[in-house]
């Protein structure tokens, strides 16, 4: 028999967008259920941001261990199994995964585990273990995320994997092809590159990062040349040739084929809007995504929707700010999703943050804008911690005649920590004179933005 069940909130996906909205909800007193068919947690806790940051650590020790001389240390060389980093990950997963269950029981929130699939805007069902269920509720969140993009040329399976599966081989391949230079690319050949994988990357656009601009995505393409991390820029992916290997066309109408024995396709994401009777909820689409107004409202009236499924930044911050703003709207609160600035960090080697607008982002939108560049060449604290080398700096981007910040970005290693401090100052709507005012600790990174912003206003230090 199946058993109905009515609530006031309903929360499809229990990724971050999803289980913020409903912890969030439950804490403002409001009945909440939430649905999730795989792990709470989704993508960002299970099969993205968590672990990939995990393995990009691990790799980054095992490749520092080989590059200790200079600091006047020594020790053998080092060794790796990676099947053990790989279980280290999965407990870090675990744990995470455990601990939003534990906050939602806490908050009184229902999980139900299953797939759920509308019949119309307010009415799912879902098959549990316990048998067919029928919920109804007053408001509905969308929060069912997004899936990796497969190339019709190059399906996944085989060698050929997805970020998912390149987070869990148990052996380092001998040689990696990575086909998308995007972050999530990247971050992982980078790590691969570090675990001793040779590393091939085959990118459509004639530059890597092509979401950053140039001088910011450098430092990461210097990097890549000094480890010998073989690039192919605008090259398409023709798919398998007879033997397996990856078949290339060059920009130059070249042929070229990739002996890899392991293949990661990054190449974006989707929004996950097929199969759980998103069509039949009255929803209007933008493109591939679920369209919303700035307070996640979707067309059909309390249906509401967040994170990856409406559209970019696809961001795991941006993904739960949504949620718990939606969460307090149906509460009764007056909401916005109106961010100054919603911070992205590529945990490349170095790394790249960035918040707000570049300076072409400042003059394209009509600003009358002036930048300047802290390198960390002149940060002590960056020479102390080898990353003053690698061609990092600190940009701020402010408007000319008000001074009001409009953007920050940076490059380097260890800069990603910065990210709460550049959109902070975003946030606040600050001046140049604000951070050129603010006494940053010494010796610190932060010193960097210090700096940047007294060079923008003409009384550079340090440089
Ligand atoms: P998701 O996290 O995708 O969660 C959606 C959930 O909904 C899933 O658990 C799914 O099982 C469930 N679901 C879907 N449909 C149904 C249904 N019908 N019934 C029941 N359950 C359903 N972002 C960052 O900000 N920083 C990073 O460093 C970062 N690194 C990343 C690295 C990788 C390798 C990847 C793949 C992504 C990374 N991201 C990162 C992106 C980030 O993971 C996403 O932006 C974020 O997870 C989006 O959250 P969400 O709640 O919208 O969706």
């Amino acid at each position: 028999m199946t058993e109905s069940r009515h609530t006031k909130v309903l929360v499809v996906g229990g990724g971050v967008g999803g289980y913020v909205a409903a912890l969030r909800a439950a804490q403002l007193g409001l009945d909440t259920v939430l649905v999730e068919g795989d792990r709470l947690g989704g993508t960002c806790l299970i099969r993205g941001c968590i672990p990939s940051k995990a393995l990009i650590h691990a790799a980054h020790r095992f490749a520092e261990m080989g590059e200790l001389a200079a600091l006047g240390i020594s020790a053998g060389p080092p060794r790796l199994d990676l099947a053990k980093t790989v279980g280290w990950k999965d407990g870090i997963v675990d744990r995470l995964n455990s601990g939003v269950a534990a906050l939602l029981a806490q908050a009184k929130v229902s999980v139900i585990a299953g797939w759920a699939v509308f019949s119309d805007a307010k009415t799912c069902a879902v098959e549990t273990i316990e048998g067919p269920l029928t919920l109804t509720a007053e408001h509905v969140i969308l929060a069912a995320g997004s899936e990796a993009t497969a190339l019709p040329t190059l399906p996944f399976g085989g060698d050929v994997l997805s970020s998912t599966e390149a987070l869990n081989i148990p052996d380092s391949p001998k040689h990696l092809a990575v086909v998308g230079a995007g972050y999530i690319g990247l971050e992982l050949g980078i790590a691969f590159r570090k675990l001793g994988a040779e590393v091939t990357v085959v990118e459509m656009a004639d530059r890597i990062l092509p979401r950053h601009d140039a001088q910011l995505s450098r430092p990461v393409r210097r990097w890549l040349d000094r480890h010998r991390v073989a690039l192919h820029l605008g090259a398409t992916v023709t798919g398998l040739d007879g033997e397996g290997r990856l078949a290339v066309a060059t920009g130059k109408g070249e042929r070229l084929t990739v002996a890899a024995d392991k293949i990661l396709v990054t190449v974006g994401r989707r929004p996950r809007t097929q199969g759980w009777g998103l069509d039949a909820m009255g929803v209007e689409m933008d493109g591939p995504f679920v369209m919303i107004d700035d307070q996640c409202r979707t067309a059909m009236k309390n249906v509401w929707a967040i994170g990856d499924l409406v559209g970019e930044p696809m961001l795991a911050h941006k993904a739960s700010a949504q949620g718990a703003m939606v969460a307090e709207i149906i509460a009764g609160e007056r909401r916005r999703f109106d961010p100054a600035a919603v911070a992205a960090v590529c945990f490349t080697e170095p790394e790249i943050v960035s918040a707000g607008l570049s300076p072409d982002a400042a003059k394209a939108a009509g600003e009358d804008a002036t930048a300047a560049r802290f390198p960390l060449s002149a940060s002590g604290r960056a020479l102390t911690l080898e990353a003053g080398d690698d061609g990092g700096f600190v940009r701020i981007v402010a408007g000319r005649s008000d001074q009001r910040v409009l953007g920050i970005q940076a490059v380097g290693r260890g800069v990603a920590e910065l990210a709460g401090e550049f959109a902070h100052a975003l946030a606040m709507g600050a001046l140049l004179e604000d951070i050129a005012g603010t006494i940053h600790v010494h010796p610190t990174l932060g010193e960097a933005l210090g700096e940047a912003a007294l060079l923008a206003l003409g009384r550079g230090l340090h440089v």
